[in-house]
């Protein structure tokens, strides 16, 4: 197993990095550095320059218009942009349903669907999870019922990340209820502005407005939306899912968010703390360690050897990591850090800092959002019992 960069892929990064300097818009990198709010244009702004760049479906491969990079590059252009201070690529348009279309979608669909989600101009939204249906999602309700060349479409979605700018959704609707469940399973793409399709807001923890319900009442949804073979979209859902595991460990952004870590606990003094120190140590170990494990997935990958499936203990080891990071940031701030003052999450906020140092006013929100981290995506509790069935057999 070699672990070390070529020095093409030096260069490659170099590339990257300068690319990025000149193309990130500062006033977004300055919330990212800072954990404040992104707005709708923040997010969908960078995935245009992206997009335009060639980018943002940087994972594709060349003949769906990606610019065909190995694993390594890949991981590389994550690292850079996130540590420049980029915002996370909202992964439901390229990272998620892209590779599924590419897959299994037909060559209509194809040129439909891919132009859109590669330059960033439509935005999509993932409709899995449904009231009673999160672990167990085989258990879906939401009812797709074919009526001539439409589906007709009713139910409900919940946790609806963004839903609210969403243009289009994918979902997992029934079509049969016969045979096991997974089998009468479908996967459709559904414009979100059809009649029939409500969207509302659920307010989390933290207050802000990041999930959504979503129902569906009669919406008509036309018979070419439906992705490969009718009752097969089980099959297409576990594809989709793995990219999400992987992609939710976020490595580069614990890397970032250490940094943040470090700066915030020299500012309130307790750096010097050897206890504290100790904590930062160890955390710092543990990111390094899930480092090492991307690294092993993509040396195999580039080395044509299978890689083991360990997608959900990626997924386990960064969400545990992202909430130790805003744990220790609150416990580094003190008291200071426990008002919650959500506008203190907008760029350019000027009420009064908690102890007079304004990086620890969005430090409650931040670790209330982070909880979410070892729920979405598939619980932690469920990662363990997967890992537990397929990779220590
Ligand atoms: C912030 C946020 C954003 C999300 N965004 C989206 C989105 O955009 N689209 C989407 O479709 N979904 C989304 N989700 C939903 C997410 O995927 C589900 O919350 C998740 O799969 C867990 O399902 P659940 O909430 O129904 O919990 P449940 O499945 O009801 O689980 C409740 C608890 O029981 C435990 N549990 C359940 N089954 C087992 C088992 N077999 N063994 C051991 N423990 C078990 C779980 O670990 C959990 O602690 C989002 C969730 C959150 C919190």
């Amino acid at each position: 197993m070699d672990l070390s960069f070529t020095p093409e892929e030096q260069k490659f990064r170099e590339e990257v990095r300068a690319w990025v300097k000149e193309n990130l818009p500062k006033e977004i990198s300055h919330k990212v550095h800072n954990a404040l709010e992104l707005t709708r244009d923040d997010l969908q702004g960078w995935a245009k320059i992206l997009g335009k760049k060639g980018w943002l479906g940087y994972g594709w491969p060349k003949e769906f218009g990606g610019p065909g990079w190995t694993a390594i590059q890949r991981h590389l252009f994550e690292e850079e942009t996130a540590l420049a201070g980029a915002p996370r690529i909202i992964p439901f348009g390229p990272v998620m349903v892209a590779p599924v279309i590419m897959a299994f979608g037909n060559a209509e669909q194809q040129k439909r669907f891919l132009p859109g989600i590669a330059s960033g101009e439509v935005w999509w939204s993932q409709g899995y999870s449904e009231p009673g249906s999160g672990s167990d999602l085989a258990s879906v309700k939401t009812k797709a019922e074919r009526k001539g060349d439409k589906y007709i479409v009713n139910g409900q979605k919940t946790w609806t990340t963004l839903g609210q700018y969403g243009d289009w959704m994918f979902n997992l609707v029934r079509t049969s209820n016969e045979g096991k469940p997974q089998t009468g399973i479908s996967f459709l793409l559904l414009d979100m502005k059809s009649p029939g399709v409500t969207v509302r807001p659920i307010k989390l923890l933290d207050g802000g407005h990041e999930v959504n319900e979503v129902f569906f009442d009669n919406v008509e949804v036309p018979a070419e939306n439906l992705i490969g073979e009718e009752n097969k979209g089980w099959t297409y859902a576990k594809h989709l899912l793995s990219h999400e595991r992987t992609n939710i460990a976020d490595v580069n952004r614990a890397k970032r968010e250490l940094e943040r870590l470090k700066r915030i606990a020299k500012t309130e003094g307790v750096y010097e703390d050897q206890r504290f120190r100790d904590e930062i140590a160890k955390l710092e170990v543990d990111i390094v360690a899930l480092e090492m494990m991307v690294l092993r997935v993509l040396s195999a990958a580039t080395s044509g050897k299978n890689s083991l499936d360990v997608a959900g203990l990626l997924k386990i080891r960064g969400s545990e990591i992202q909430q130790r990071y805003a744990e220790l940031m609150m416990l580094a701030g003190g008291p200071y850090s426990l008002p919650l003052i959500r506008e203190a999450m907008e760029a350019g906020w000027q009420g009064n800092f908690p102890g007079g140092n304004p990086a620890l006013a969005p430090l409650t929100s931040t670790f209330f959002n982070m909880r979410k981290t070892t729920i979405y995506g598939g619980s932690n509790e469920v990662q363990r019992n997967i890992v537990a069935q397929t990779v220590l057999g």
